[in-house]
């Protein structure tokens, strides 16, 4: 486990300025965000004001920044009960990273560290306590929290105390206990992204709210693009689907209904060569805990689980998820495909659907009946219920109008009329003419004597050349190589539409042959049109974050996150890399425009990644921060250039300095002259980049992702050298340092005079 509550004080911030900051400065200040999603402005006022509050919104919609952001901004610290010690975990990770300091406590403790974490609760170091519901009748805690200053208590995942919900845990029914126990109640916020009323009312009585402020924001993920497939061959999608996404560099679930199911697909993954790893109740802790830390850490990119897998889950950038079964209701199935997406990427719900998932749904329901602990007649309410919901779900696999309103609907809400973002609505919008593709491939499938499968004829069609078979063989065919250029996945779109509407049969040996049906089309007298499943190539190829720059600077990310130890997401999410890799920022202030970058990630971090774009531009020959100098608003490198060109009698040192003296000599020297807006670190970037782009120095990441730069053969012309030197910790580095000549000669690049210093002569 990572010890993120002992991490170095200097890291983290105090907090006793966050009193005097409003509610947009701290989302901007910690989180990096200008705007508040839906809700949240609203919740947080509430909160503000004292009232307790209710807040129902779906999963990724923003809970957390609900709760934190009155949290920062209150004396004291918020206690936040939540029902996952790896969901606690991933927040407090998370909140670290952003310089916030916060902890948990729950079983994962050694006693020790429990009482270092309960001695900093008493301290008021922290500004947020995760707490295992568990917990709150512990002693130890309830003495250190009657004591404490406690700003306000949060209930996350509050639908847990209601035995209507999805996840009844009885330890959340000891929480209105626990807080009748502090000598002044706190502000209750309870939250949850299940609706029904049943679980609304459960929490308001249960928790005790009082007249609280209830906020029921839109159900609607615009972000997520739900489809429902029915594949003839289910393994055969999910090799196909899985193995586009993870070429695109994607990450995602596979949710399958039983542990048997979740074996096979990673099975078959494993086989077809897509790294996978899986996830169910029947594995031990610890290969639970490792595939899950492989998929978090982006060590591998998919995971096969059952449904046990995900509720702890924060990982922003799982951007699909598909369901090899139907699950047993659309509170399970909403939640589940909503972990994709969360940092706000365009991702796929794609759902497998097959009769036989009925039949399963229906068993685990009836054996839950079986197994259940309550009375008889209330488990037969619970059976009954679980059934009608069964069929929503089956009703909305079969749904033929917009999946989106039908799920916006059976939550409760008006449903757009056509959302253009679900397969439905897609694919009426896509259909395409297929006639004279199809007259291509049946007329070769008749050529070539109907004695060969559908991979064979598609080598035919492109012109390739067939396994065991002779070039003059194909090549005597009149159809070789005439849909050269067609990728492979389209030839067998096409090929099964041919086979599920009988114009084409395939053999037990895999052999297609002509129907009579495929006569009429043949011989011009009928067109067919059809949806073909590779408008998802279509759809992916429309992810911006698929450029080159954006998987370079995910490289980037990835190695930082390893030498960090924490998931790639936590460094930036991937809406982040996509806006990086879009605007291209190489400027303090455009970079810290991007969404989600906040001060201490640009301190830590906008090095690499700037780096890294001025490394790309100049490999495809993009003439270096051209947009940004335009932009007079921003602090770019030629307004700098221009406050620098001409500055005078900057201090040459005699002895050599590294690129920072030589910045402080110029600021010292632009300060005199009364140029206060040029930041050091800027300055450094650019001469960096400058030197780089000059062949004199070089940029080398090491195996950790620290970027560091090195000297070339051309360095010495210049009078720039390096050696090695050892940090207190006693590691080694290369200090590249500049005599009297290359200050000089960096002077000059920018229209800048030295003069030798006096002392130094
Ligand atoms: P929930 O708890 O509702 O499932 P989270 O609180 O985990 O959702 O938020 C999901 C993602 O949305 C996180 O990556 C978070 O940083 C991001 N997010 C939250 N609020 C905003 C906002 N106002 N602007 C941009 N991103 C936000």
């Amino acid at each position: 486990m990572m010890i993120l509550w002992c991490l170095p004080r200097q890291r983290l911030r105090t907090g006793i300025s966050d009193a005097l900051m409003d509610k947009y400065e701290v989302l901007k200040n910690y989180f990096g965000y200008d705007k508040f999603r839906q809700g949240q402005s609203e919740i947080i006022d509430a909160v503000e004001s004292g009232r307790d509050v209710l807040g129902v919104m779906p999963t990724g919609a923003g809970k957390s920044m609900c709760y934190q952001i009155p949290a920062l901004m209150k004396p004291g610290f918020a206690v936040v009960i939540s029902p996952l010690i790896s969901l606690m975990q991933d927040q407090v990770r998370s909140l670290v990273e952003l310089g916030i300091r916060a902890a948990y406590i729950n079983s994962s403790l050694s006693m020790s560290q429990l009482y270092a974490v309960i001695n900093n609760c008493a301290q008021g170091i922290y500004k947020l306590v995760y707490v295992a519901p568990e917990r709150l009748d512990s002693e130890v805690f309830v003495n250190m929290a009657i004591n404490a200053d406690i700003s306000m208590i949060c209930v996350d995942e509050a639908h847990c105390i209601s035995q209507w919900g999805q996840d009844f845990r009885p330890s959340y029914l000891g929480i209105p206990e626990f807080i009748a126990k502090l000598p002044k109640r706190p502000v209750v916020a309870a939250f949850t992204a299940t609706a029904t009323d049943k679980v609304r009312e459960d929490i308001r009585e249960l928790l005790h709210l009082s007249s609280p402020f209830e906020l029921v924001t839109g159900f609607d993920r615009e972000n997520l693009y739900f489809e429902v497939r029915q594949p003839a061959d289910k393994n055969h999608d999910l090799v196909r689907l899985v193995g586009k996404y993870c070429n695109d560099g994607r990450s995602g679930i596979v949710y399958c209904s039983t542990r048997k199911d979740v074996e096979a697909a990673c099975e078959l993954l494993r086989e077809r060569g897509i790294p996978c790893v899986r996830y169910h109740a029947g594995l031990s802790d610890e290969e639970r805990k490792k595939n899950q830390d492989d998929f978090i850490y982006d060590r591998v990119r998919v995971i096969t689980a059952t449904n046990a897998f995900g509720m702890g889950i924060d990982k922003s950038n799982v951007s699909f998820v598909i369901h090899y079964n139907m699950p047993k209701d659309l509170e399970s199935y909403y939640q589940e495909a909503g972990r994709a997406g969360r940092d706000g990427s365009q991702s796929d719900c794609i759902l497998m659907y097959s009769p036989r998932d009925t039949v399963i749904a229906r068993y685990l329901i009836d054996k839950s009946y079986e197994e259940s602990a309550l009375g008889s007649e209330e488990a037969e309410k619970v059976r009954q219920r679980d059934m009608k919901r069964l069929w929503d779900m089956v009703n909305y696999s079969k749904n033929t109008s917009c999946l989106r309103s039908y799920i916006l609907r059976y939550f409760g809400e008006k449903g757009v009329y056509n959302c253009c973002n679900c397969s439905n609505c897609c694919k009426g919008a896509e259909l395409s003419d297929i006639t004279v593709d199809s007259q291509k491939i049946m007329s070769c499938i008749f050529r070539s004597g109907e004695q060969h499968n559908i991979k064979w004829v598609s080598d035919i069609l492109r012109g390739e050349l067939p396994q065991g078979t002779q070039h003059e063989e194909a090549e005597s065919l009149s159809t070789f190589g005439i849909m050269n250029g067609a990728n492979e996945s389209y030839i067998f779109d096409i090929c099964e539409t041919l086979r599920s509407r009988g114009l084409i049969s395939a053999e037990n040996n895999g052999a297609v042959s002509l129907t009579a049906k495929a006569l009429p089309v043949l011989r011009g007298q009928m067109t067919l049109n059809a949806r073909l499943s590779s408008d998802i190539t279509a759809r992916t190829s429309r992810r911006s974050d698929d450029s080159e720059l954006a998987a370079r600077l995910r490289a980037v990310r990835d190695k930082l996150a390893r030498k960090q130890r924490v998931p790639a997401y936590v460094i930036l999410a991937d809406s982040v890399i996509t806006e990086l890799s879009e605007k291209k920022p190489v400027t303090e202030r455009s970079f810290m425009d991007i969404q989600g970058i906040t001060r201490a990630k640009y301190d830590r971090y906008a090095d690499s990644f700037i780096a890294e774009i001025l490394e790309w531009q100049k490999e495809k020959g993009i003439p270096v921060k051209t947009r940004q100098s335009r932009d007079q608003s921003e602090k770019s490198a030629d307004v700098i250039r221009e406050m620098l060109n001409g500055l005078e009698d900057i201090e040459l040192s005699a002895k050599d300095v590294t690129i920072s003296e030589l910045c402080s000599n110029i600021i010292v020297r632009a300060k005199e002259k009364h140029e206060k807006r040029i930041s050091p670190n800027t300055l450094r970037m650019m001469i960096l980049s400058r030197l780089s782009d000059e062949g004199y120095i070089r940029n080398v990441y090491d195996d950790a992702g620290h970027l560091s730069r090195e000297t070339t053969q051309r360095s010495a012309d210049i009078g720039i050298s390096s050696y090695q030197v050892k940090n207190s910790a006693g590691e080694s580095f290369t200090r590249i340092v500049y005599n009297t000549q290359a200050q000089s000669y960096v002077l000059g690049l920018f229209g800048m005079t030295g003069k030798a210093a006096d002392k130094q002569g």
